[in-house]
């Protein structure tokens, strides 16, 4: 375009610890104004046969290591990232669109979490043996490290879920290609750099930046890449599978949800509809696990909806850097107009939308207007089987509908293809359980939302993933067990 490249950032494909060029070159918007800030590879089959060439190459000296030793790299580069969160955090919420609060205050101190949780853990839980009383014998088990692990990840959140691969992946003692989103790759970018600051081992952690029909797809069908962990939609996971499929790979699906909230009358509903504002919009509503429908019990409909929709339009939109703006920029200009695009299926459908998006004016400072921005937007009167309440629409847009019975809350809630998360709001500890009980999702927050302990399972059910990541979760993937049994009579 026309945009001046004087301060467009250049990005070059990671391998065997040397940065390298690539002759094809994209271009990558700042969110927040529409212009060309940064130029990614455009990485193919060549590329990600080098880059698995040196990790194979490094994964007999990396995987020798001892699990101690391979966390005294990680968390160095843990220290290094920390003490540049501020810098991280700018590129973060440039890359992206978000708020650059939310970039400071949750994507790198998660990133950095990430990769201490993994070096403290992994230590602890690698080395476990069981002995069976078999006379003359005795078993034990190894879990051993796998080969070279390809990750594939989003562009909603994207440092924060690239090191919730890498930092397990490597501590197993795997080598790694990881092919972050074309949308949003500065900061791995930029995490390289840190690798070659700590003198961190050649080759252990390659990347290969491009689009995923090329570079994508080259890394999860490569028959030297035996272990594929991927984070994005379900339609992409579902390519994914069946790449992998051909070679037996192990895979880890993370992907799309439709997650509901479940409001029941006697709930606290100041403590609520403040938790329903930040996961129905934080960071622009692309979260996986943001509430997209809302079903409130009858008694207290009403005045719930009135709350919620002042919140709502009360929200500040705009750009990131703003301290004072709780959403910044959508990602891009083809989510924005898909995003919209749910809000006129609505509309079709004989919703109505009751603020945000067709209702309410959006004024933006003069330099911003080209900017990827939309306002809180909430929709009541779709029916249950509509594409606004089926499909996943991955933006500040949420469905508000009234239910009478706790049975009726759990089916319908339950009536969709996915089944990532939900959250249930009751003062009632025996309803809080049960429903928690009934919900076909991979997690449940009751009276909460995003409180995470990496210790926990994490990952979805249906149509929302397959595997689950987490402390035991993903020190399971990244390793193969062994069973030794040895005659000692
Ligand atoms: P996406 O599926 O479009 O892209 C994800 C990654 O896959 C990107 O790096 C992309 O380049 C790559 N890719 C695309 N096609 C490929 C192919 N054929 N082969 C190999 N790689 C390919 O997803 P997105 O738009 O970047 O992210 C948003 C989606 O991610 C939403 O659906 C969201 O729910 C989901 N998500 C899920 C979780 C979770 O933990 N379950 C977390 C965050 C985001």
């Amino acid at each position: 375009g026309k945009d001046n490249m004087d301060d467009c950032i250049i990005l070059e494909n990671y391998i065997a610890g040397m940065f390298v060029p690539c002759k094809r070159l994209l271009d990558s918007h700042d969110p927040s104004t529409g212009k060309v800030w940064a130029k990614i590879p455009d990485s193919g089959k060549l590329e990600i046969d080098a880059a698995v060439a040196a990790a194979k190459r490094a994964f007999p000296g990396w995987s020798a290591l001892s699990a101690h030793q391979r966390a005294q790299h990680l968390l160095r580069v843990a220290d290094l990232l920390e003490s540049r969160l501020d810098e991280f955090a700018e590129a973060e919420s440039r890359d992206q669109g978000k708020p650059l609060w939310l970039a400071k205050t949750m994507d790198i101190p998660r990133a950095v979490l990430n990769l201490r949780h993994f070096a403290h853990t992994i230590p602890h839980q690698l080395n476990t043996s069981s002995v069976q009383p078999e006379p003359g014998v005795f078993n034990y088990t190894i879990r051993e490290s796998v080969g070279v692990a390809g990750l594939v990840s989003p562009w909603n959140l994207p440092l924060y879920l690239l090191t919730f691969k890498l930092a397990p992946a490597i501590m197993c003692g795997n080598t790694v290609v990881a092919k972050p989103s074309e949308m949003t790759s500065v900061t791995a970018h930029m995490l390289c750099k840190l690798l070659n600051e700590t003198e961190f081992p050649v080759g252990v952690v390659n990347m290969v930046f491009g689009v995923g029909l090329s570079a994508g797809a080259a890394l999860v069908s490569h028959p030297n890449v035996p272990l594929v962990s991927f984070t994005g939609s379900t339609i992409t996971g579902r390519h994914i599978a069946s790449a992998a499929a051909t070679h037996f790979k192990k895979v880890s699906l993370e992907m799309g949800g439709k997650n509901a909230a479940l409001v029941f009358s006697d709930c606290d509903l100041d403590a609520c509809l403040n938790t329903l504002k930040r996961s129905a919009f934080i960071n622009q509503g692309q979260v996986c696990l943001c509430t997209s429908r809302i079903f409130v019990q009858r008694g207290i409909y009403d005045e719930f909806l009135e709350k919620f929709v002042a919140i709502a339009r009360d929200i500040k939109v705009g750009p990131p850097t703003d301290p004072n703006v709780f959403l910044g920029a959508l990602n891009s200009q083809p989510h924005l107009d898909k995003v919209r695009k749910y809000v006129q299926y609505a509309i079709d459908d004989g919703g109505s939308v009751l603020c945000g998006e067709g209702v309410d004016n959006l004024i933006l400072p003069r330099e911003y207007q080209n900017g990827y921005y939309m306002r809180p937007t909430v929709i009541t009167d779709v029916g249950d089987e509509t594409r606004c309440m089926q499909e996943e629409i991955f933006g500040p847009v949420v469905c508000v509908s009234v239910f009478e019975s706790e049975g009726e809350a759990v089916d319908r809630a339950n009536n969709t293809k996915y089944g990532l998360c939900a959250s249930v709001w009751t003062s009632n500890v025996g309803v809080a359980h049960r429903v928690a009980h009934k919900l076909k999702v991979g997690t449940v927050w009751t009276n909460c939302w995003l409180v995470r302990d990496l210790d926990m399972p994490f990952g979805g059910v249906k149509e929302s993933g397959v595997g689950r990541e987490g402390t035991q979760e993903s020190l399971q993937f990244f390793t193969e067990p062994k069973t030794i049994c040895t005659k000692i009579v």
